[in-house]
């Protein structure tokens, strides 16, 4: 899931600085989860805005915010309402920005700050688990990501600076490589700890990115 949080209402008013008349857009999935940007927090950010003298022209919550065809089925569904407005104002991740920005053509503000890829453990706290590499080492290391959960993400075992299983830069923090060495021990893949994991190639993610873009655009 894509963990947000919502940004200071002054800075959304500094983004709506001469736009009279906006659109609201919530997500139905992981913002919703957040309580950032679903239909609840959308409906309070229609108060607040008309509170400051905007004029809402409508909103909508999509299911999901970053589902490009989802985006535009509901854009049509409130073609005058979004054509109204000088801008829409976003409540989803990055990518349901981007989204709706290609789905409308028309001015977008982001309304969240997209934080990382994690579990919930409960309502408002979060685990940051995967920093999307695009080159998953998780079959070595009994589903523990040390890209991640690292603090130096290293590949091939401790630094050596960890004490009493916390990590020498964040004693908060476990280390993760001695989560890691545990975590094989217990299922019986010790073994995995001594193969050679090299490094990462980081511009990896960013290549399959362009590939399946390219891929979407010859497809229409
Ligand atoms: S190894 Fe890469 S893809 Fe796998 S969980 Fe870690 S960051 Fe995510
Ligand atoms: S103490 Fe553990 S988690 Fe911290 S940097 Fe070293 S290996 Fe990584």
């Amino acid at each position: 899931m894509i963990i947000s949080e919502q940004k200071s209402f002054e800075e959304m008013l500094e983004y709506l600085e001469g736009d009279k008349k906006v659109f609201i857009v919530g997500c139905g999935d992981c913002a919703t989860v957040c309580q950032t940007g679903g239909e609840e927090q959308v409906k309070e950010m229609k108060e607040k805005l008309e509170g400051e003298g905007k004029t809402v022209t409508g909103w909508i919550v999509l299911n999901p915010a970053c589902h490009l065809l989802e985006v535009k089925r509901g854009f049509r569904e409130k073609k005058e309402e979004v054509n109204s407005a000088d801008s829409l104002l976003v409540m989803a991740c990055g990518n349901g920005v981007q989204a709706v920005a290609d789905a409308s053509g028309k001015v977008v503000h982001p309304a969240l700050n997209t934080l990382f890829l994690g579990s919930i453990q409960r309502f408002g706290q979060y685990l940051e688990r995967c920093s999307l590499c695009g080159e998953c080492i998780l079959e070595q290391t009994g589903g523990i990501c040390p890209v991640t959960r690292c603090t130096k993400g290293l590949l091939n075992g401790p630094c050596g600076g960890s004490k009493d299983g916390k990590c020498e830069v964040d004693p908060e923090k476990d280390c993760a490589w001695e989560l890691i060495f545990n975590r094989l021990k217990e299922i019986g893949q010790l073994e995995k700890i001594k193969e050679f994991r090299p490094p990462k190639a980081r511009s990896k993610g960013q290549q399959w990115r362009v590939i399946l873009e390219r891929k979407a655009a010859a497809s229409g």
